[in-house]
């Protein structure tokens, strides 16, 4: 069975929300509302409260660190770098970069802290959006790469004898890699602790030694529940949403079933032009066949609120996405 889900951000009036979660409810299983630095500041009160009428309503609800540290995917900005200037990642050509280091302890520690924090607001899921270090394709090119900061090179000096060469080259490589799987392999231990699930989101990118290796380690991850990624077909050029779609939900669910995982895919529900809504129908249906366990769209109303996701058509966008899951969900049940 297959179930549906949807991104909601950007709104933080309880009012505005019920509205949004009864029409929500009427096509979705579940939720996921980005939880933010600003949010984990200011709006502790009202997420709780919308988090509750999502539940509610029949939603299960999940929470994304929405551009936590600059590490995760997400239009918000980080308080925790203004805080922890000495916690930047630095890359080997000696760039100071505004992204937090994944081997940093105080950077864990707000981690866990955001984890405590919106499993009390009424988190059950916490979807892992987009987890990265510091890249850029011109000095991935040059063999610059991030992190070198002095905590990675105590770590890396301890396994390896030497310091962190300059350029990439394997043992680089690897190092790099363990500190992602490290880092996430210690927030969603913390999070299984404390009886929460989690789900994560890796790019839609295959055919690279190194971030196919990302992925299948990724899909091993022991407390991962829910394994994704969101291949959206008009974002970097134009692919054929049935044929894009379908062939990262079979990557996704290859990947994920072996090791007992639920597998998710993300439709573009977003920065469609005019025209294109029908698309949605599509993809929607090439995820469903192959078996995708959690489909999902981003993002509620066709993206309407944020410049760089906005639709040409937005309200036609969420109608479409409504009828089509309407249209799976009454079928796989
Ligand atoms: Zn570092």
């Amino acid at each position: 069975m297959t179930s549906f889900g949807v991104s909601y951000f950007g709104n933080r009036f309880i009012s505005h929300a019920k509205r949004d979660i009864k029409r929500i409810a009427e096509s979705c299983d579940y939720i996921v509302h980005t939880v933010s630095e600003s949010d984990l500041t200011y709006h502790k009160a009202v997420i709780t409260k919308i988090m509750s009428d999502s539940a509610k309503a029949g939603l299960e609800v999940w929470a994304d660190p929405w551009g936590l540290g600059g590490v995760f995917g997400g239009e918000s900005f980080s308080k925790f770098l203004l805080e922890h200037r000495d916690a930047w990642q630095v890359m080997s050509d000696g760039r100071v970069v505004p992204a937090a280091c994944l081997n940093r302890p105080e950077w864990r520690s707000y981690v866990m802290e955001w984890i405590l924090n919106v499993r009390d607001m009424g988190a059950q899921v916490l979807f892992w959006d987009e987890p990265h270090v510091s890249f850029d394709f011109e000095s991935e090119w040059e063999g610059i790469y991030s992190c070198v900061c002095d905590v990675c090179q105590h770590i890396y000096k301890k396994q390896y004898g030497s310091p962190l060469p300059a350029k990439l080259n394997e043992t680089a490589r690897h190092f790099r890699r363990e500190s992602i799987r490290n880092f996430l392999n210690d927030v969603m231990a913390f999070a299984r602790s404390r009886n929460l699930k989690n789900a994560i989101c890796l790019y839609a990118f295959k055919g690279h030694p190194e971030y196919d290796l990302i992925w299948q380690e990724a899909a091993a991850m022991p407390d991962l529940d829910i394994m994704g990624c969101d291949p959206y077909w008009r974002w970097r050029g134009h692919q054929d949403p049935a044929l894009h779609v379908a062939d990262f939900s079979r990557y996704v669910v290859e990947s994920a079933k072996p090791h007992g995982k639920g597998s998710q895919v993300w439709l573009q529900a977003m920065r469609l032009p005019a025209g294109a809504e029908g698309e949605i129908h599509k993809a929607c249906e090439a995820a469903v066949k192959e078996g995708v366990t959690h489909v999902a769209a981003w993002s509620f109303d066709g993206g309407e609120l944020l410049d760089s996701v906005l639709s040409e058509r937005p309200e036609d966008v969420w109608n479409t996405v409504e009828t089509a899951f309407k249209r799976f969900r009454q079928r796989s049940k």
